[in-house]
């Protein structure tokens, strides 16, 4: 049966991301933050968001509990679902990328096939995975939602970390390690391997404000 999908053709742009990123200074790109509930994804996702719109360069945070509102309401915490929440969170992110702004996505996202499957979606250059490390035990004392607390009781059944597996990252292009480093020198630490690999230009007397700790 014709569900009408073999009379769908591919449009191509008029302004491509060459285009828009000739307009601008900095480089599209996705932030993939990775790592257990607590660990600080929302946090750092959005302090990097801050910093990054007051020196004028276009970001935005794609924030799991904000899409599982919307976009990915119908899902739920199966690997299934799991799945398709970050299969469409990937073409969500490579539609921002195209559209010249530098995404940072904050989602537990725990199987590695999962985020190399968005890794895939975009050019090598355009998919960084910035793993954001903390214990286990220091994710459970910080439990910022209380869902921990829930979760080891059995009231959230397939809770990462407890009852669901985490997939560490091989190859991260980047760790933070948020129980050994505050959330200022966690920023440094991004906004350094921006401009180290030209995605962003940091003037030098911005850079000396954001010495790497
Ligand atoms: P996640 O989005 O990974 O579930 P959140 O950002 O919601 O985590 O919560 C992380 C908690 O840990 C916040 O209360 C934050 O203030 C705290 N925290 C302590 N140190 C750090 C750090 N270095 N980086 C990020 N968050 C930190």
């Amino acid at each position: 049966m014709d569900n009408g999908n073999n009379n769908l053709y591919w449009h191509h742009p008029s302004v491509t991301v060459d285009d828009r990123r000739k307009s601008y200074d900095y480089k599209s790109c996705v932030m993939w933050f990775t790592g257990l509930s607590a660990a600080g994804k929302s946090t750092l996702a959005n302090a990097l968001c801050f910093q990054l719109h007051n020196m004028g360069i276009r970001s935005y945070v794609l924030d799991g509990d904000n899409i599982r509102h919307g976009l990915n309401s119908n899902l739920g915490f199966s690997p299934e679902n799991r799945k398709e929440n970050i299969r469409r969170i990937g073409e969500v992110a490579k539609l921002f990328v195209d559209a010249g702004m530098i995404v940072i996505s904050a989602f537990i996202s725990p199987y590695r096939e999962d985020r190399n499957s968005s890794r895939n979606l975009l050019k090598e250059d355009e998919f960084i995975e910035v793993y954001v490390k903390c214990s286990i035990t220091e994710c459970e004392k910080r439990d910022p939602k209380g869902i921990y607390k829930k979760a080891k009781c059995g009231e959230i059944k397939e809770f990462t970390g407890i009852s669901a597996p985490y997939e560490e990252p091989h190859n991260p292009e980047v760790i933070l390690e948020t129980d050994k480093i505050d959330v200022e020198a966690c920023i440094n630490k991004l906004l350094n391997y921006l401009h180290q690999n030209n995605y962003i230009k940091i003037s030098s007397e911005y850079l000396t404000s954001f010495p790497e700790k």
